[in-house]
């Protein structure tokens, strides 16, 4: 079967506007059947997102944006894990844990994205190769990367609010709605990116909502 995924989300639990239980009904209303919440630093907002699995009919993969050493890296488990914030370690680690690693938007300098060191560790599952919200240069730069890698791309919002859930996603084929399932095929690359960006008003909501940020 074929399922929509949007793996890069952030919640209340980090800067994200929404909680996770808006996350997910605005995820199904924008046809997706899997999410990854990904505060940085804490797989907080995806561990209560489990919660509302049910009702909505959503899959959530616990997820994280960790500030490593040197940039922004997206971590996926089944369960929530300890994270070191070096590169290497935090590779090695994913890998003894059966998770998924993969460098967030790599060559939005604004975004922190880890750069030309998307070469040097090579290691990743997959590369973001699309990020709804960082620049179409970068995100060139990004896609010509994972070529080179010969690593599977995803494709994501990184949304901070609800209206940029799906901007951009994956079609994924799985065999199974399971968490495992859908990591062996992102690996085996049985994946699709859809780029994207957010409408043009969901563009001027969150410029608002962040300078309405500043002053909170
Ligand atoms: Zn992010």
């Amino acid at each position: 079967m074929l399922v929509k995924a949007d793996l890069h989300i952030h919640s209340s639990f980090s800067d994200g506007r929404a909680g996770p239980l808006e996350i997910l009904y605005t995820a199904r209303e924008h046809g997706l059947q899997v999410v990854s919440i990904t505060d940085h630093d804490t797989f907080t907002g995806s561990i209560h997102a489990k919660r509302y699995m049910e009702n909505t009919g959503v899959l959530v993969i616990p997820g994280v944006e960790v500030r490593s050493e040197h940039g922004d890296i997206l971590l996926y488990c089944e369960r929530e894990i300890d994270f070191p914030r070096r590169v290497d370690a935090l590779i090695e680690k994913a890998h003894s844990e059966n998770c998924l690693i993969v460098p967030a938007h790599p060559f939005d300098t604004l975004r922190l994205g880890i750069g030309d060191l998307v070469f040097e560790y090579r290691d990743w599952d997959a590369i973001e190769v699309w990020n709804a919200s960082a620049t179409r240069g970068a995100n060139k730069k990004a896609i010509e990367a994972a070529r080179i890698l010969g690593k599977p791309g995803l494709a994501n919002s990184d949304a901070h609010i609800p209206g940029e859930i799906g901007a951009a996603f994956n079609v994924i084929e799985v065999s199974d709605l399971k968490i495992e399932a859908i990591f062996e095929s992102i690996r085996k690359g049985l994946t699709r990116p859809v780029y994207g960006k957010p409408p043009f008003k969901t563009r001027i909501d969150r410029v608002i909502w962040s300078i309405e940020k500043l002053f909170r």
